[in-house]
């Protein structure tokens, strides 16, 4: 692989990669020697998730029921819609999974 900008190929490096304010250490990522520009492979993406979830696997974020155009509503958080792989305008499925927790799922994969 090569850096668009300077048609150098990429080398790779290790590196601390943070999300949720969980590091994982020694990730593997693809850096361009001339200007620094860093790429994680899908790979390398998908084995950081895992990792988190393994290090995380309740990751909880406290958000308070607001109003918006008079209904109930709650901000997601960035982080959880990336994850998800959840974008503005997708459509997601909501139900309860029992008599306290909601589950908020995507309708696509
Ligand atoms: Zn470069």
């Amino acid at each position: 692989m090569r850096c668009p900008k300077c048609n150098v190929e990429y080398g790779k490096q290790k590196t601390d990669y943070e999300q949720f304010g969980i590091i994982v250490k020694d990730v593997e990522v693809l850096q361009c020697p001339k200007c620094g520009d860093r790429v994680f492979t899908g790979d390398q993406v998908d084995r950081i998730q895992q990792s988190i979830w393994n290090l995380a696997p309740k990751i909880r974020i406290k958000r308070k029921v607001t109003k918006a155009a008079g209904k109930p509503t709650i901000y997601l958080p960035e982080d959880v819609i990336r994850d998800a792989k959840v974008k503005i305008g997708d459509e997601v499925y909501i139900y309860m999974q029992d008599r306290r927790r909601i589950v908020i799922e995507p309708t696509a994969k």
